[in-house]
Order: structure tokens, then sequence, then C-alpha cells
């Protein structure tokens, strides 16, 4: 853990100063946009255990410059209000960044989620979800979270169960909040979405020379040896998907029990077997057990992935960091100290809040598809079919009356011929907005001198496109 001691917030408030130090903002919009809006702070009771047990709960709306706000809700015993508010902020600039078009919010619930069953944690959500909709912090046009640490789609269930309940009326009920079970309101793709979006935005990545070289990287994704701290749903995507999709080596990762290494790729699946099976790393036989974990974020890598907490790399470990590239899975992973000192040392940083925003875009899909009541490709997925037929009959038509006797390959024919269903669209458009996003951060941060890495780059796209709304809106 960090001894740094600047705030997640203020380290989060220094990156966003920073850029908007560049810009010629209108007088006070800087600060308009900085300052969180609001935080609330619930403490409520839960008789569980033959007794009543107090939770602290927290929902903070960063910025309501679009609405609904969004952002997840963490279960985590570090939930506090200063996380809360960076995170929210977090949120408005990542939502600003990839053009999804909602304000930024962030929840937790001081618990830690181990420590309950089931039955009591389903308790514990509904009343959480109860005391959130009696102040609209949960609601499908004004706030809707989505899980985050220690939640996932079971909780969400719960959630969006606990709001219909209160509000029958609510046609759009189910958009109350994202990250469902597919029958539950859910949408494809969801859960791998953020580990997706770390992928997505490293093939960007190399796909521009010039930003690699910045890196001191050449060549291509394969190959590439990647450590991940933390293999919960993101880390343990972005490195399944790494490893088998795109043949990266992961040769390191990074656990609450300590690390195991491998230079010739750990198998993913395997490991996460084993943690599941005994509660964590230690043991596993694919690779070297090392007790001290977080020394491995030193270890000499090509990309380091930091998937877990915020302030993982901070002022005092930041000068033995020994990556090219550094992809923020987590949220605020590196502290703004940090992050003087690995651009100092020429260590290209792709920012939280692009890195891990396809959590957010997919979640704006869902969201989407629950107030248009349908999901994504049944009206077009046949339709799109017949025509590929259409396509396929005439070229074979046509090349047997003509004698040229041209035969499709199979495997082209049957992927034509096969209408996009959810998940592929889900992709697809989680695809287009990584690619797009990092175009507009590369444009800043290749145009303008002033501009020295690609976070203050998202910063300023971020920042510009949150003060057109303001100032469209007359503030
Ligand atoms: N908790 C995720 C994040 O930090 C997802 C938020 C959402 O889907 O609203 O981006």
């Amino acid at each position: 853990m960090s001894v740094n001691t600047t705030s997640f917030r203020d380290s989060v408030d220094r990156m966003f100063t920073h850029a908007a130090g560049l810009m010629s903002l209108a007088p006070g919009l800087e600060e308009k946009i900085r300052v969180c809006n609001s935080t609330y702070t619930v403490r409520f009771g839960v008789r569980l255990r033959g007794q009543i047990h107090t939770f602290t709960g927290y929902r903070s709306v960063h910025s309501e410059h679009m609405e609904p706000v969004k952002g997840g809700i963490r279960y985590s015993l570090d939930v506090n209000q200063d996380e809360v508010e960076a995170l929210a902020a977090l949120m408005t600039y990542k939502c600003a960044l990839v053009e999804v078009p909602f304000g930024g919010s962030k929840g937790g619930l001081c618990i830690d989620p181990r420590a309950w069953n089931e039955d009591e944690l389903e308790r514990i959500t509904r009343r959480f979800t109860y005391e959130l909709s009696r102040r609209n912090l949960i609601s499908p046009s004004q706030n809707v979270p989505a899980p985050d640490m220690g939640t996932g789609e079971r909780e969400m269930a719960w959630m969006a169960d606990a709001y219909k309940r209160l509000h029958p009326d609510d046609i759009n009920a189910k958009a109350c909040v994202t990250g469902k079970p597919r029958t539950a309101g859910g949408i494809d793709g969801r859960v791998e979405a953020t580990g997706r979006g770390v992928q997505y935005a490293l093939r960007e990545f190399f796909r521009h020379d010039d930003v690699m070289k910045q890196a001191g990287l050449t060549g291509v994704l394969a190959g590439k040896r990647v450590i991940v701290q933390g293999l919960g749903n993101v880390g343990y995507h972005a490195a399944q998907f790494l490893s088998v999709e795109d043949k990266c080596l992961i040769t390191g990762v990074i656990e609450r029990d300590g690390a195991i290494t491998n230079p010739q790729g750990i198998n993913i699946d395997a490991l996460r077997g084993h943690i599941r099976a005994t509660g964590g790393v230690k043991g596993f036989i694919g690779g070297d057990y090392h007790e001290n974990g977080l020394a491995m974020l030193e270890q000499e890598c090509d990309i380091l992935i930091p998937a877990a907490v915020e302030s993982v790399i901070h002022a005092d470990n930041a000068e033995r960091i020994n990556c090219k590239l550094i992809i923020e899975a987590a949220n605020g992973p590196v502290t703004a100290d940090a992050d003087a000192i690995l651009r100092r040392k020429g260590i290209v940083i792709i920012p939280d809040m692009y890195a891990n925003a396809g959590g957010v875009t997919v979640s704006y899909f869902e969201w989407v598809k629950n107030l248009s009541q349908i999901s994504l490709g049944r009206l077009e997925r046949r339709h799109e079919e017949a025509r590929a037929r259409m396509i396929v009959e005439e070229l074979e038509r046509l090349s047997a009356d003509t004698g040229l006797n041209w035969t499709l390959s199979k495997g082209f024919k049957e992927a034509f011929l096969t209408g996009a269903d959810e998940l592929e669209l889900v992709r697809s458009g989680l695809d287009d907005t990584m690619r797009e996003s990092f175009k507009k951060m590369k444009e800043v941060w290749i145009s303008n001198p002033k501009v020295e890495d690609m976070r203050t780059a998202a910063y300023v796209v971020a920042i510009r496109r949150i003060s057109n709304v303001y100032n469209s809106l007359g503030l």
C-alpha cells in the first residue's frame, strides 16, 4: 500500500489541474468542473445473526453536466469519502473521454463482502438500495450504479429488483443499474467488458508506431512480456484475452498473498482455478511463488497492468518500476507524484480514464437496451443474413453460368452468412469506442507540445467536452 501522503482525491485533482492549466477555460469553469457536487453518507442498520449491524455507505455525484450520472458501487472495508469522490471524478472524465453521455458518480459500502453469506449480503444490498432510492441516487434517469470492486452481477440483480419493487410503475426500472445478469436485463459481454477494453486499448496502441516509439516498443503485441497486478474480474479477463488471443506472455501475476512468475508465460485459467480452489496463488505449480507480491511490480517486463486498487505505484516505488508501458486497468493505480517520476523515466502510461472505460461503455449499451426494451440486433440480424445469402447465391449463380466455377471458401461463407448477435455488436461498439477515443487523445498528445503525456491529453479531451456542455447550457 502507498505510503505517500497525498490523498487519492488530491492526486486526481492535481492531474486535472495540470491539464486544465494548459487550456483557456472560461473564468471559474475550471473549479466548477473539478469540484464534486455532492456526497451522500448513509448509516443504516440491518438485523443479522441476532443483532443489529450498522453499515456506512456513500454515493458521490461529481458532475451532473449530463444525466444520468454513472459509476460503480464498491464493497470494501477501505471505502471512504475521499476514495468515492476521487472515483466519481474519474467517472466524469472517463465518460466524457469515451463519449458516453453520462455525468460521473461513484458509490461504496464499507463492508468486507467475504465476511457475510449470500443471504446476508442480499439483505444488506437491498437495504442500501432503499436508502439510495429515497434520495434519487439510484434511478434510470438520474443515477445509474454498476459493479465495481467487491460487487458483480448478483448484487446488481438485487439492486434492480429492490428498485423495481419501490417503483412498480416505472417501465424503465431495469435501467436503474447496469451490469445485471442477462436474465435480469443485462447485456452479453458486460462481465468481460473492462478487460476486453484493456485488450482493445493495447491493440490500438500497437497500431501506432509513433506512440510505440515513445515507449521504446517495437513489433507486435504477440510475445510481449506482461505483468498483471490483481486477477479479479478486470485483471483476469485482460490477462486471459491477451495471452490466449494476442499471444502475449503473462510473466507475472500479483495477488493478495504473493506473486507467481514464469518467463515462459502463466496459464491464466489454471491460475484462476487455483485461486478459486485455495484462496490464493501460493502453491500454484505453473510458476515460481514470491511472498512479497508487490515487489514484483518492479520486475522487468514490457507491459505492466495494475488491475486492482489505487495508489499501488507511488513516490517510493516509482523509481524502481522497470517496464516500458503501463496500462491502468484499475482506477488511479499511479499517484500524481509517481506519474511525474515515471514520465521522467520515459515510461508511457495509458491512463485509467481511457484504459478501463470498457466497463462503462458496455454499461451504456446495456442502459440503452433497457430503455429500448429490445436486445441488440434482434430486428436486423436475420435481415442482414438474408441479404448476405442473396449476394452469395448470386455469386454462385454467376460463377456457374459463366463457367468460372468459383467456390467460396467454407469459412468465409459461414462467417459472411451469420448476422451479428448481441455479443458481436457489443464488441464492435466497444472496439470502435476504444479506437476513436485513442485517436482523440493521440491527436492532442502529438500536436500540442505542452501536452507531455497521454494522461494529460485524456484530461484535455475530457475537459474540453465537459466545458462545451457547460457553455451550451449557458453556465
Ligand atoms: N465501476 C466501473 C468503472 O469504474 C464501471 C462503471 C459503470 O459501468 O457505470 O468504470
